[in-house]
């Protein structure tokens, strides 16, 4: 039986041994909550110990350019927080400003939670997520990806990724939260209304109440002049971005 959740949307081929999580990410593990097969707790799972047979090999690589983003966006967070570090050691004159494109990214983040929830189960998302995670049709006003966030919350120190399923009684699975790299992130694809009062509740871990800010579009530490920029233009080409290209060839973790 085919079992590529991609399979409707062109042929498949044969069930590649892709990575739950993009294998190129600088991390060695991932902590899941809330799936069916991990429901009491938080589960931590090795990334290079496990393999998915969610996808087939022929989508599996049409999907390579969103692992290549979710790369970037690493390195880019990373590099964001040591250049705060320098800076806060030594002043500096000059404003920095990165860029990153935040549209690829969001559809990695919605590919990966399907990989998640493919996992263990005959699970398959609807047509309409897949042709968004393949980049045939645009996610609907208002879905996507949001940054929760409290003043002062810091993006680039933690080396995990954190994902986390957010189940509504009547529709089945609805959206996710995922910290990735200290960025703590809220993704549906389900109209938010739909969602209001009912997510917020799931990830207050710290008792506190979060900021929901939908596609932001800014980081910034203004009293050491530097920012991070998140393009959601979907034409942005971080191959073009020469800090980025700069990050690929010399990243030595
Ligand atoms: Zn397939």
């Amino acid at each position: 039986m085919n079992k590529c959740w991609a399979k409707t949307i062109s042929p498949c081929s044969s069930i590649s041994k892709e990575h739950y999580i993009s294998k190129c990410l600088l991390t060695d593990s991932v902590t899941i909550k809330g799936f069916d097969w991990c429901i009491d707790g938080y589960k931590e799972i090795g990334i290079n110990s496990l393999t998915a047979h969610c996808l087939c090999k022929t989508h599996n690589e049409m999907l390579s350019n969103l692992d290549a983003a979710a790369y970037d966006m690493w390195l880019i967070l990373k590099e964001y927080n040591r250049v705060i570090n320098v800076r806060k050691k030594i002043r500096c004159d000059c404003y920095t400003s990165f860029k990153i494109d935040a549209s690829l990214f969001e559809r990695w983040c919605f590919k990966t939670f399907c990989n998640m929830l493919s996992m263990n189960k005959e699970w398959v998302p609807d047509e309409n997520l897949v042709g968004m995670i393949f980049g045939k049709q645009q996610f609907p006003e208002k879905c996507g990806i949001s940054l929760l966030f409290n003043i002062g919350d810091k993006a680039g120190l933690s080396e995990h990724i954190k994902i986390q399923e957010i189940k509504h009684e009547k529709l089945g699975p609805v959206g996710f939260i995922m910290e990735f790299k200290g960025l703590k992130l809220f993704g549906s694809w389900v109209m938010r209304e739909d969602l209001i009062g009912y997510v917020p509740k799931q990830f207050n871990e710290d008792g506190k109440n979060k900021n929901v800010l939908f596609h932001f579009r800014k980081m910034e530490y203004p009293e050491i002049k530097i920012n991070l920029l998140f393009d959601w233009s979907g034409k942005y080409d971080n191959t073009k971005n020469k800090i980025i290209k700069y990050l690929r060839n010399n990243n030595n973790i």
